[in-house]
């Protein structure tokens, strides 16, 4: 089942390296509103979901803000840890409702695995069926997977799609996150302050 990927730290490692290789890559561009130098502004979340004893660098969401004086643009860079304000790691959500369309399991059963609410759970499945498929961080890069994955299946098939030509699941895990955070960079750019 994919959900014993989550106890492997391995996977969280993996996740933040790649964030970190995306905040060092944006760091680099000018800030986008005044052109200005950008600098870290970085701060610590509190996911929930994760392995016992993860580094509590992991926690950290990378942040950028422009260093001109009276802009203080603020750029988020993509992020395969994290989903927008969601409260847990985006690879738990993806997992639970991938096992869930995948009828591997029931929301009863995923609730008391994961100590997540039913209701919590119910949410997402509404988030996964009525915005994110018209979302602009969908429109934006539906276009580079195959046309065979449907919206109404969302998140399961894009996952399932990862898992045909990968032969290691954490491999085509940690690619779906990476692909789905590309798309995320679309509305990333506001303002501070
Ligand atoms: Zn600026």
């Amino acid at each position: 089942m994919l959900s014993e990927l989550l106890k492997k730290k391995s996977l969280f490692h993996r996740l933040y390296t790649i964030d970190k290789q995306s905040a060092k890559k944006c760091k680099e561009m000018p800030c986008p509103h005044c052109g200005g130098p950008l600098h870290f502004a970085n701060y610590p979340r509190k996911p929930r979901g994760e392995p016992d004893g993860i580094p509590e660098e992991y926690f950290i969401r990378f942040s950028l803000c422009c260093g001109h004086e009276g802009c203080r643009c603020r750029v988020m860079p993509p992020s395969c840890r994290f989903m927008d304000r969601k409260v847990y790691w985006h690879v738990v959500i993806l997992i639970i409702i991938s096992e869930y369309q995948n009828k591997e399991t029931n929301i009863f059963k995923l609730s008391k695995l994961f100590t997540v609410s039913r209701n919590t759970i119910a949410r997402w499945i509404d988030f996964y069926k009525n915005i994110f498929p018209s979302s602009p961080q969908w429109q934006m890069i539906r276009g580079q997977v195959a046309t065979s994955i449907k919206n109404s299946e969302l998140p399961a098939n894009l996952v399932n799609y990862f898992l045909s030509f990968k032969s290691c699941t954490k491999d085509a895990l940690v690619s779906c996150l990476r692909f789905l955070s590309l798309g995320s960079e679309f509305h990333q750019k506001i303002r501070a302050g």
